[in-house]
């Protein structure tokens, strides 16, 4: 089905064609008529479906037909997906005269107020907080508002920003319309939610237990204080476009991207201690291909969206099944291909079991047949050791032990000495460096072998990087 049989006026219908969209995504084809109705709208689906021009083009079609300034307000959690739905909205209103804005924290207020003052936006991205410090200084008005969108509600509310979306709703006119987009429906967003919405359409096409098609996932069980060398290893190992590394904390991304770096690799980390233009460096050098490896933490999961992800690591399990389907989407964004790797500890395999209970599906366990699961911990140049990378994680505490200590014994005692966990079985797939992929063959893992292993087969081809292990001039988007 076409764009322009969704009812969108031949500008907008225009500026996605230039964006390259042929057709709409399920979630566009089904919200962008409910959205033009007027209703208010919940929408269940995952980041990389779409869902940004399933509010947007109808919203900005709504625009189109005249009015006062700011008429549509998006509130996002934060600045990287305020930063990319004005990106995108622009890109669809480029063959109108739409005014569109963006407003977050962690740079100067001056710059927007004078935006909001001058020429005055028609459509308005923008995080909580700076929008309450802009409105506070009466440098924008909520008045006219008649489409509010809360794009990543739940991520919102974990936040803590649910005071502040009260305060703004009772700026807003209480006739408009109010789209909430959402992965999930914590009760407190739904208390809002209630209080918020009018007899609303539900769309409900990707539950968040679903991550997109064609992500192939997979648990590596390695002992704690080895991890930062199986990473080594599997980018050594692997042929990889770009790369999200996700650990679990600030400090542990920051030690773990220098770790990274000693090694040889193009790195940059993502989190919240990085000033805003760091941030923004870090991703425009993920996407034009200036690094190869982005390593982030969770608030940098939500929305990103970066074009060529082949593999997301998860290089400590997540807090919750949520946050690892969240983390995955970044991978496999509408029709491509991806893989995720989760790397699991044996204090962390309970959190596992976690989202695959979640999940209701097993994921594969693989070992690596070269890699030496029994090495203890290297000093590194730093003067550290090794292990101390993975320290910032929950529980990462647990498996620290005096220099040369009993470290890898702890390892051992919860995963075979150094070995992955108990009931791993090895199912070697092809010679050299491949993956070996198994699946559980007991243990808390359920599942069938058979459909693990197959499911575990790489997405992407394998081969060997440079003996330095980094492979430099590669070209992506
Ligand atoms: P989102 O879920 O909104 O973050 O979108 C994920 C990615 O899909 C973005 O890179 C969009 O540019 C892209 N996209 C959105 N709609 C379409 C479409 N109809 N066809 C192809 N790509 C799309």
């Amino acid at each position: 089905m076409p764009f322009a049989a969704l009812g969108l006026p031949a500008p907008l219908v225009k500026g996605v064609r230039a964006a390259g969209y042929t057709n709409p995504t399920p979630i566009q084809a089904k919200a962008i008529p409910m959205v033009l109705s007027g209703r208010d709208l919940i929408a269940a689906a995952q980041t990389g479906t779409g869902k940004t021009a399933a509010f947007i083009l109808p919203i900005l079609a709504r625009l189109l037909e005249g009015g006062e300034r700011l008429r549509a307000l998006v509130l996002t959690p934060t600045r990287e997906l305020a930063a990319q739905i004005e990106t995108n909205a622009r890109d669809y209103a480029r063959f109108t005269d739409l005014q569109v804005g963006v407003v977050y924290g962690g740079v100067p207020i001056g710059p927007q107020e004078r935006m909001l003052r001058g020429h005055g936006v028609d459509l308005l991205v923008a995080t909580p907080g700076r929008l309450l410090d802009l409105q506070g200084r009466q440098s924008v008005s909520l008045d006219e508002v008649e489409v509010l969108v809360l794009d990543e509600a739940d991520r919102m509310v974990d936040m803590g920003f649910a005071p502040d979306l009260r305060r703004i709703l009772k700026l807003l006119p209480d006739k408009r319309q109010t789209l909430l987009f959402s992965a999930t429906m914590p009760p407190e967003l739904n208390r809002v939610a209630k209080e918020t919405l009018h007899d609303p359409n539900r769309v409900d096409l990707a539950p968040p237990s679903r991550p997109a098609a064609g992500i192939t996932q997979a648990v590596y069980p390695v002992p704690k204080h080895l991890k930062t060398e199986l990473l080594h290893y599997l980018l050594r190992e692997t042929d990889t476009g770009g790369v999200i590394v996700f650990t679990r904390t600030k400090h542990g991304a920051a030690r773990l991207a220098k770790a990274l770096e000693r090694r040889g690799h193009s790195v940059a980390a993502l989190h919240g201690d990085r000033t805003q233009s760091q941030r923004e460096r870090a991703l425009s050098d993920l996407r034009r291909g200036k690094i190869d490896i982005l390593v982030a933490t969770d608030i940098a999961s939500r929305g990103i969206d970066v074009k060529d992800i082949t593999h997301i690591i998860n290089f400590d399990v997540p807090h919750t099944p949520e946050d690892y389907v969240h983390r995955i989407g970044r991978t496999g964004r509408v029709d491509a291909l991806g893989d995720a790797f989760t790397f699991m500890s044996p204090d962390e395999s309970k959190d596992v079991v976690g989202i695959e209970r979640f999940l209701s599906r097993t994921i594969p366990r693989v070992v690596m047949p070269d890699f030496d699961y029994k090495a203890r911990p290297v000093a590194t140049p730093g003067g550290g050791r090794e292990r101390d990378e993975e320290r910032g994680g929950r529980g990462g505490g647990r498996g620290r032990s005096g220099p040369g200590g009993g470290g890898a014994g702890r390892g051992g005692r919860d995963g075979g000495r150094g070995a992955p966990s108990g009931g791993v079985r090895v199912v070697r797939h092809g010679a050299g460096s491949a993956p070996a992929h198994a699946a559980s063959g007991g243990g808390s893992s359920q599942g069938s072998s058979g459909r693990g292993a197959s499911e575990a087969t790489p997405a992407h081809g394998r081969r060997p990087k440079a003996a330095d292990g980094t492979r430099r001039g590669r070209r992506r988007i």
